[in-house]
Order: C-alpha cells, then sequence, then structure tokens
C-alpha cells in the first residue's frame, strides 16, 4: 500500500487522495477562450516530474500540489494549496 504524507493529516492510505489537474492546466475566469480552451484541451503531457493538484478526498478535503514522476510515481514533494480545510 502507498502511502502519501498528507501536510493536515500525515500519512494516509492512497486511496484516500483524488487527482484534479496539472498545475499548468488551471485556468482563471479572466482568461480569454481562447487561451482558456488551449490550457483545457490542448496542453502538453509530458515524461519526467510535473506539478499536480491533488485532493485529500476521503480524508480532510484539503487539496494540494504534490511534486510527482509521472514514470516512477515518486512523490518529491508536497505542500498545501489554499487555506486550511474545514475542521
Ligand atoms: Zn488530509
Amino acid at each position: 500500500m502507498l502511502l502519501i504524507a498528507c501536510p493536515h493529516c500525515g500519512p494516509r492510505a492512497q486511496e484516500e487522495f483524488s487527482y484534479e489537474r496539472t498545475t499548468d492546466s488551471v485556468v482563471t475566469t479572466e482568461a480569454a477562450p481562447d487561451a482558456a480552451m488551449t490550457a483545457l484541451f490542448t496542453r502538453e503531457n509530458p515524461r519526467g516530474v510535473a506539478e499536480e493538484i491533488w485532493r485529500h478526498t476521503y480524508g480532510c478535503r484539503g487539496w494540494m500540489v504534490f511534486r510527482r514522476d509521472r514514470i516512477s510515481h515518486a512523490i518529491s514533494d508536497i505542500r498545501p494549496l489554499g487555506p486550511e480545510p474545514l475542521a
């Protein structure tokens, strides 16, 4: 079983987490429609390390950024994203 170190809860089972998207595909509400479409649907999917947004769905429900290798799946860094999760 793979354990992931939630910055709020500590080590938890991988099954408690949900993948959202890569950080470079986040689109703000102020983005122009063409730029938003490009960021959402024509982005790169390179091998190697990427920053991804994940959520501890079945835990604290907090959002976080994983620095994860897409080949080995090794996670080298996890940091909280946004405010502290609700208790
Ligand atoms: Zn958590």
